[in-house]
């Protein structure tokens, strides 16, 4: 196995490039890919600080070394969503990122800073806790990135992720989301820009990727994921993209080619949906109260609930 560039020992194959590649060439065409999805999609211009959200997962550490080795002033923003052992050992992974780079990383708790976590919002609110989880996110990385002023907000999704949520948006066709899957939002009111620049590159590239730098980071899987329906729709996919090497590409990049624009721009406002700041924090909202806000009331109102400790196997 040879490295396309250079004919050198290749270390890994990208059959949807239908090429090989060695450590450095691999890693230059991580960035290339990443350069090509910024520019085409102007996210972010020379001079802009991006605050990136970091999970400890491969993915967002991925991206914030990345965006910083391509020169951007990039501060990251991790939220502690009090999911047990997980949310401890996700945050040692990112603190331990930041420090040995000199990284300024912001920190919010959900339980300490505003007085609820994830497993007793989702129980409190009966959602799934991806859905009570995302909703939070969503509103305390919009408030962190236009609270410190930052021009982005960055986060790591990447292709097998947009495509697995495209898949899903087609087959139930909810058109309000689709018009919306674009790499890039624009700043709205109330709403900082967000920026998704691993859109061309896969998790397994991902998890390449941090090998190859020294990035150690959270493999275990999310305890709460198990009603994350994208899960499936990934697994659909791999099994496509096994068969047909570049499906997820030709999925996601044919539809923002081809398709995107019938389900609205990305800045429409045909028919805008008044929007007014929240009684409680100020966020904007359709209703008196923001969703956020909503789910805080009666998270905080709950007894907390205790996840169990992960069982280590032997
Ligand atoms: Fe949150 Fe669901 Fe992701 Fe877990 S899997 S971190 S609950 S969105
Ligand atoms: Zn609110």
């Amino acid at each position: 196995m040879k490295c396309r560039v250079c004919r050198g020992p290749a270390v890994i194959d990208i059959r949807r490039h239908n090429a090989n590649f060695c450590a450095e060439h691999f890693l230059r065409l991580c960035r290339d890919q990443v350069e090509k999805a910024v520019s085409r999609f102007a996210m972010l211009q020379r001079g802009d600080r991006v605050l990136v959200a970091v999970s400890g997962g491969k993915d967002s550490l991925a991206l914030w070394d990345l965006l910083t080795e391509m020169g951007y002033e990039v501060d990251g923003l991790y939220l502690g969503l009090g999911i047990g052992d997980y949310s401890d050992s996700s945050g040692t992974y990112v603190r331990a990122f930041a420090e040995a780079r000199g990284l300024h990383l912001i920190e919010v708790d959900l339980r300490a800073d505003e007085g609820f976590d994830v497993p007793t919002a989702a129980a409190a609110t009966r959602r799934v806790p991806c859905s009570a989880c995302g909703l939070s996110k969503r509103h305390l990385f919009d408030r962190a990135a236009l609270e410190g002023g930052y021009d982005a907000l960055a986060t790591g999704h990447n292709l097998d992720d947009e495509a697995a949520v495209l898949l899903g948006n087609v087959v139930k066709w909810q058109t309000d989301y689709l018009g919306r899957q674009r790499p890039v939002l624009p700043a709205g009111d109330g709403f900082p820009r967000k920026i998704k620049p691993l859109v061309r590159l896969t998790e397994r590239e991902m998890a390449a990727y941090c090998v190859l730098r020294g990035i150690d980071y959270q493999v275990e899987e999310c305890p709460m994921a198990a009603g994350n329906r994208h899960l499936g729709h990934k697994e659909t996919l791999n099994d496509m993209e096994v068969r047909s090497p570049g499906a997820k590409h030709d999925l996601y990049f044919g539809f923002l080619d081809r398709a995107v624009d019938r389900f609205g721009s990305a800045t429409d406002d045909e028919d805008p949906v008044a929007l007014a700041p929240c009684a409680e924090c100020g966020a904007p909202t359709t209703g008196d109260t923001c969703a956020f806000c909503r789910l805080a009331g009666q998270a905080r109102a709950a007894e907390p609930v205790t996840l169990r400790p992960r069982r280590r196997s032997r």
